[in-house]
């Protein structure tokens, strides 16, 4: 199997021995004679891989019986809107703290929805660290406070859970997974699979069990997070392939010896990277040290006229989907849980390598 160094933003890259099981199961899968993609979501099978999926990520991220956990389609864009319809009426107020694009739209979406307050915003030295929280400017009418975990264009990281009295509402869909978290400080987390979880299509969302009912009268079934939690996701047929996927990823995991296992290797990973960006004056990375994604690492050249060689030759080398997000610029490595140690190694071997030739 031809495999190259993936540091995809998303859709990501997946662990190769989720692949080769996929390859193995797609004509028979459980002994069944047909491929997941072929059988009801009804299925005495298919519900076994549901209630396993949800036992495997429960463990995994010591989520208790006072969450629910919902699959969802539409992607983490969709619970930008679902977030407000399901926990406000129109009228009521939301902070939301904004550390890069990702932010910056989910507060325009739930802007449509109810009334937004921006408790703090880094844009103004480009989404490059987050606003210290004593600076914030939290509004004390408030239902929640939105943040995103980790934002997956700049590449900047809470490495701290906000002190709050509302739920926080968080936005996790480039970390999820990549260290322990304690849900508890959490109301609601939502996170689209394609980064850390499985392929696009599918949609994770924990909701504390008492936001579940929601705020709002007539919202469409498909938009109320409830009757997702009472159909055990299976409101209308959920994307099957996708959370088969997601199922096989959590097994994986939990093989790999669970999160705080995934956290050591992520660290390490990330150190590893940043400490590479750091030694040189040929590459930097704008975001400040406190706030840097374990995930995603963007880095610029001293000479952005080198952008394009430095692309063509790492493709060359079998380092692949490098470029950087056009608001930033410059290269974005990420290194998702699937990416392999031997992978960043690999670009550091690169990056030394061409600022030799070109430095
Ligand atoms: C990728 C991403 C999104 C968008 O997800 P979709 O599934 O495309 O809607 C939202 N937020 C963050 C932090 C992301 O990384």
């Amino acid at each position: 199997m031809r495999r190259v160094h993936n540091f995809s933003a998303g859709p990501a890259a997946l662990p190769d021995e989720v692949l080769e099981i996929i390859r193995a199961d797609i004509p028979d899968w459980n002994g069944t004679g047909m491929s997941v993609m072929e059988i009801s979501h009804r299925s005495k099978q298919f519900i076994a891989l549901a209630e396993r999926s949800e036992a495997n990520l429960r463990q995994l991220l010591g989520i208790s019986s006072d969450y629910s956990v919902l699959w969802i389609q539409g992607g983490a864009t969709l619970q930008m809107a679902m977030v407000p319809l399901n926990l406000m009426s129109a009228t009521d107020i939301a902070d939301y703290v904004v550390t890069g694009s990702w932010g910056k739209k989910a507060a325009e979406e739930a802007g449509r929805q109810c009334v937004v307050n921006v408790a703090a915003d880094s844009s103004d030295q480009n989404f490059t660290y987050i606003p210290d929280e004593s600076t914030w400017r939290c509004n004390d009418k408030a239902t929640y406070l939105h943040i995103t975990s980790n934002e997956t264009i700049g590449g900047v990281e809470f490495n701290y859970v906000p002190d709050t009295p509302v739920p926080i509402v968080a936005d996790m869909s480039s970390n999820i997974l990549s260290r322990p978290i304690d849900v508890s400080d959490y109301g609601v987390i939502y996170a689209g699979a394609q980064k850390n979880i499985g392929p696009a299509g599918i949609t994770l969302v924990i909701v504390r069990n008492d936001l579940l009912e929601p705020a709002r009268a007539n919202l469409p079934h498909l938009m109320m997070w409830k009757s997702y939690a009472e159909s055990e996701s299976m409101t209308n047929t959920p994307p099957t392939f996708a959370w088969y996927v997601a199922d096989l990823v959590f097994q994986h995991l939990l093989r790999q010896g669970g999160l705080s296992v995934m956290a050591e290797i992520n660290e390490r990973k990330a150190s590893k990277l940043y400490a590479a960006i750091d030694r040189s004056d040929f590459y930097s990375n704008p975001v400040r040290e406190d706030c840097r994604s374990w995930m995603n690492v963007p880095f610029v050249l001293a000479n952005a006229e080198l952008d394009g060689t430095f692309l063509s030759e790492a493709a060359a080398a079998e380092l692949t989907n490098l470029k950087g997000h056009r608001s930033v610029g410059g290269m974005r490595a990420s290194i998702y849980n699937a990416v392999p140690e031997a992978s960043v190694d690999a670009l550091i071997a690169f990056m030394v390598e061409f600022e030799r030739k070109y430095g």
